[in-house]
């Protein structure tokens, strides 16, 4: 079967540095270093190895990001893990959108690019909320998969299977559809030379919001339902309590526990 495979992938601000929010209270993009948000490294990772199973004998892999200038660096590593093509959609009226003007940016390109099966992560790891694939399935009006440790494509079905506390439970859904994938997916590879150099060379289509239809007005901090009102810095981490064990440090620890109705 052929199989035109979507990836969602997000630039993000590098967690090791210092993340701090801009005067306008969305995150400053600017001034601090981003990559690829290392749980959609997952989602190409899984893209590859539903290519390259033996139900599929053509597949096209597309990863696909909205986001700044420097979010071509995220597509370039997927590429160069191994994706065929990718499209950036970019515009500076896309400045602070929240995750429904998001969502209905990348529906717009998913139609646009043309798909059969959508791939993402479990969650950004700036925003951290985990909704977009559930909003996206919304928006493309398709089933959605989520949060799979396993996943596999056949007979025109994607099924996988999901870790809950509680149960294992076996999925399926008719294609297309929207699928995330947990960071128990599996290791993602790392590029090779080869396939960095490759990826130099491999298509990166640039959209803009007219190129999908889409008014200034639906998104970025104007057509954002959430707003950020305030944002204050987190106190400092305290030293904390040291308990010198003199023979009863067992003792001092069940009282501080008690203390805090932790026991
Ligand atoms: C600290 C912080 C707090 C925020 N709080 C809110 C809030 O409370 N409400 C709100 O509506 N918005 C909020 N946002 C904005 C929101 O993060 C963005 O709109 C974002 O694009 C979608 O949310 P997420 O990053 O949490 O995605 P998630 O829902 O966690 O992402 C899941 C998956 O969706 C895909 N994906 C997410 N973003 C993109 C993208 N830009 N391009 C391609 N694929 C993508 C990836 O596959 C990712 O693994 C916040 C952003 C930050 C940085």
């Amino acid at each position: 079967m052929s199989l035109r495979i979507v990836v969602c992938v997000k630039y993000v601000p590098d967690a090791t540095g210092d993340r701090h929010f801009a005067e306008d209270l969305t995150t400053d993009r600017e001034s601090v270093d981003g990559l690829l948000s290392e749980l959609d490294e997952y989602a190409v990772e899984q893209a590859l190895q539903i290519a390259d199973s033996d139900e599929v004998d053509d597949a096209e892999i597309t990863v696909l990001t909205v986001g700044p200038e420097d979010a071509k660096d995220a597509l370039r590593k997927a590429l160069s893990m191994g994706a065929d093509k990718a499209v950036h959609v970019e515009d500076d009226d896309l400045h602070g959108t929240d995750a429904l003007g998001t969502s209905y940016v990348l529906a717009k390109a998913i139609e646009k690019t043309g798909y059969d099966l959508v791939v993402c992560g479990m969650a950004s790891t700036d925003g951290t909320m985990g909704v977009l694939p559930a909003m996206l399935a919304e928006r493309l009006g398709v089933p959605q998969v989520t949060l799979l440790s396993e996943v596999s494509v056949a007979d025109g079905k994607v099924t996988g299977r999901r870790d809950g506390d509680a149960a294992t439970e076996q999925l399926e859904a008719q294609l297309p559809a929207v699928v995330s994938v947990t960071d128990q997916s599996g290791e993602a590879r790392y590029p090779s030379f080869k396939g960095i150099m490759a990826a130099k060379k491999k298509p990166v289509e640039s959209l803009d919001l007219d190129d999908l239809d889409i008014e200034a007005e639906e998104v970025g901090l104007e057509g954002a339902w959430t707003k950020v009102e305030d944002v204050a810095e987190r106190p400092p981490r305290t030293a904390g309590t040291v308990v010198k064990d003199e023979g009863d440090g067992g003792k001092q620890l069940a009282g501080f526990l008690a203390e805090r109705k932790f026991v």
